[in-house]
């Protein structure tokens, strides 16, 4: 069984994005719009500018308070689409209940939406047309497969979750990659035999789903999902101690895919369109 270490692909990555950022001649500007008090939320947006500043990319975070109204943030966002000093643009989700997130992601210009979350990115990638960014957590979790050298084309995969934000676009960019994909989700039916036929599991739910007799041998297992269990222990969604003797590769958590999609977010972040 082989380790897909996320942390250490991670840094290779962000390395290869500072070289980049150190060449180009007009520097990318990464500004982070937080709405609110979340402690997760603040905690994310420190180490995504721990990684910009790590790459050379400048980054600003502009906080606004909870009961800001989606008028303003929406006025906030037209103004940073129009500068020019900014070339890429990230609303920490969740925001507050009164703020429609669809609303607020929409108005975000494709060309500097780094998360890749836009109806104009997401339809791109739907249709089989190059997005200007994809969704770092399925881009990061390619990368991470790529780096050790996992076959994708024609291979089954399952994909557990159908969130917009990763288990829908990881879909997209595996049939993208000709890979053979079935998306799982709360009411999904055995999933168990679904698993158990997968070469590759990519599993983004938020709870322990993945169990040892559950997957093939010499399978790959991607674990997206981080929570704190019980314990207070940060965990996956897949139960490492038992399914790793009969895998191939497997991510863990912490340590796997989230730090990948810092990496992945910054490689977005580097990329200036106007
Ligand atoms: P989400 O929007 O809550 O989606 C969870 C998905 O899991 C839903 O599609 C849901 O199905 C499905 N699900 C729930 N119970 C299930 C079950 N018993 N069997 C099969 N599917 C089930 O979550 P998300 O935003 O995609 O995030 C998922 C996890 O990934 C979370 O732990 C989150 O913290 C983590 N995450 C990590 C990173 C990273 O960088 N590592 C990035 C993003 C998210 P329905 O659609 O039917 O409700």
């Amino acid at each position: 069984m082989i380790i897909l270490d996320g942390k250490t692909v991670s840094q290779k990555i962000l390395n290869e994005v500072k070289e980049n950022v150190s060449k180009q001649e007009r520097k990318p500007h990464l500004v982070v719009v937080l709405v609110g008090n979340d402690s997760a939320s603040k905690i994310y947006v420190k180490n995504k500018q721990k990684a910009a500043w790590q790459t050379g990319i400048r980054s600003t975070v502009i906080e606004m308070p909870f009961d800001t109204e989606e008028q303003e943030l929406l006025d906030k966002i037209e103004e940073l689409n129009l500068r020019q000093d900014v070339t890429g643009i990230l609303v920490q989700l969740p925001l507050p209940q009164h703020i429609d997130k669809n609303k607020v992601v929409t108005a975000i210009s494709p060309k500097k939406d780094v998360d890749g979350f836009t109806p104009e990115n997401v339809g791109r990638l739907a249709i089989g047309l190059e997005p200007y960014f994809y969704p770092a957590t399925s881009q990061g979790v390619l990368m991470l497969l790529d780096e050790y050298n996992i076959p994708i084309e024609g291979k089954d995969v399952v994909v557990i979750g159908r969130s917009n934000i990763v288990g829908k676009p990881m879909v997209q960019m595996f049939l993208k990659r000709n890979a053979t994909v079935t998306i799982c989700h709360s009411y999904t039916h055995d999933l168990e035999s679904k698993i158990k036929t997968a070469d590759i599991v990519v599993s983004a739910v938020g709870k322990k789903i993945v169990r040892c007799k559950m997957v093939k041998n010499n399978s790959v297992i991607v674990d997206v999902g981080i929570f704190r269990d019980s314990d207070n222990h940060l965990t996956g969604d897949v139960d490492f101690d038992y399914v790793s003797d009969s895998v191939g590769f497997i991510s863990p958590v912490p340590g796997g895919v989230g730090p990948m999609t810092i990496a992945s977010l910054m490689f977005n972040s580097s990329k200036i369109y106007q």
